[in-house]
């Protein structure tokens, strides 16, 4: 049979991500493709770097996009940063924190790991007793929203006691950003990254990040080249610095940053402090629903994200059956549930533009049926 043009479903995403993207978003996508050095396409850059600045609440001038998914922007952070000479703190709570410690592994760098329980927060506590205990530590990591539990970490208290040792921080933002409070600059976060298709409901497939000057300091004063050419923030600088002419580093995926352009101006005209307050309202009304349905979540309820909400999969119900039935009956995506929790939990994600009211009641109307 012929090969034909690919017509995807029209799902309903409420997985750990993506999560929908608007028609809105969508159309910007499908605007003319131009090329990546036309002064019309870096006029565009820079008011994606000025949005980028409004979303992670910074003035950090280097801040951008890099032309990847979240595990570059991940990557970016650590193997600009950190050498084998460096001594790196990583809370793992989750999947996502496991990732921090293989790249520290990969860099050679002195690691030492705090470990709290999957499914709670990072224990603020446990992070200043090792930071006590490890003098010569120079780098705290943590994972802001644990997309792997729903856990939410308290990132304020967090970077303030790297601070007070005279570490700096390195956050992971992929599932926070647009959904939950984050304040990059008020909460001394040196180098964070996130996501575009998580709570800003983009396309998938770019990485926003954001270095504080402290430490583009830190990536200015290397005595070795960083070991990946092409997340070598000195080199991609160039193309998305205000500074002087642009210079060709790589082609960037020009209409997924329309789509990043256009997701982000969505976020500024509503208000990142309203996206929050809409992302925690939704989660209540989801929250109380699933309960009532006699789903138990794993997080307790002071340290939920209200983006990502994991549940106990109920005794004798079958995970597979069941998310295959919301796909095929009702069109709808949950997300099966990831390292401890596989085959154990559910992760129903409320991110961004599928953070609305009647997202809500299709989900609770179609888990009804399922575990009827
Ligand atoms: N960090 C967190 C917390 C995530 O949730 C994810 C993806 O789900 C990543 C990192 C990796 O991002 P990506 O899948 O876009 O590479």
């Amino acid at each position: 049979m012929a090969i034909q043009s690919f017509i995807p479903p029209q799902r309903t995403l409420m997985g750990p991500g993506p999560s929908d993207v608007s028609q809105r978003v969508l159309s910007a996508l499908a605007r003319p493709t131009i090329g990546h050095l036309d002064p019309e396409f870096i006029t565009m850059m820079d008011e994606v770097k000025q949005l980028l600045q409004y979303a992670f609440k910074t003035k950090n001038e280097n801040t951008m996009a890099i032309s990847a998914p979240g595990s570059a922007g991940m990557e970016a952070c650590f193997v600009n940063l950190i050498t084998p000479d460096d001594t790196v703190v990583v809370c793992r709570n989750g999947v996502f924190g496991a990732r921090m410690i293989e790249n520290v592994q990969r860099i050679g760098a002195k690691l030492v790991i705090v470990d709290s329980p999957w499914g709670r927060a990072v224990e603020p506590q446990r992070l200043e007793d090792t930071l006590k205990a490890h003098p010569q530590a120079n780098f705290v990591a943590f994972v802001h929203a644990e997309t792997s539990t729903g856990a939410c970490s308290d990132a304020k208290s967090l970077c303030e006691i790297a601070k007070r040792y005279q570490c700096l921080t390195i956050v992971d933002a992929v599932t926070s950003l647009g959904g939950i409070e984050l304040r990059v600059d008020d909460w001394g976060i040196d180098a964070i990254y996130s996501g575009s298709q998580k709570c800003l409901s983009c396309v998938p497939g770019i990485s926003p990040v954001s270095f504080s000057e402290q430490a583009s300091e830190v990536i200015q004063r290397r005595s070795t080249p960083v070991q990946s050419w092409f997340l070598d923030q000195s080199l991609v600088m160039g193309y998305w610095s205000g500074k002087g002419k642009r210079a060709y580093h790589h082609t960037a995926p020009v209409n997924s940053l329309y789509a990043l352009h256009e997701s982000l101006l969505m976020l500024q005209q509503e208000g990142i402090e309203n996206a929050w307050h809409r992302h925690q309202s939704q989660h209540q009304v989801l929250a109380q629903g699933l309960t009532e349905l006699g789903l138990n979540f794993i997080v307790p309820e002071a340290e939920r994200l209200p983006q990502l909400n994991a549940v106990y999969i109920p005794q004798g119900i079958d995970d597979a059956s069941v998310r295959q039935m919301l796909l095929q009956e009702y069109n709808l995506e949950i997300g099966a549930g990831l390292g401890e929790f596989a085959g154990k939990a559910w992760r129903i994600g409320l991110m961004g533009f599928t953070a609305r009211r009647e997202n809500v009641a299709l989900c609770l109307t179609a888990m009804a049926e399922a575990l009827k």
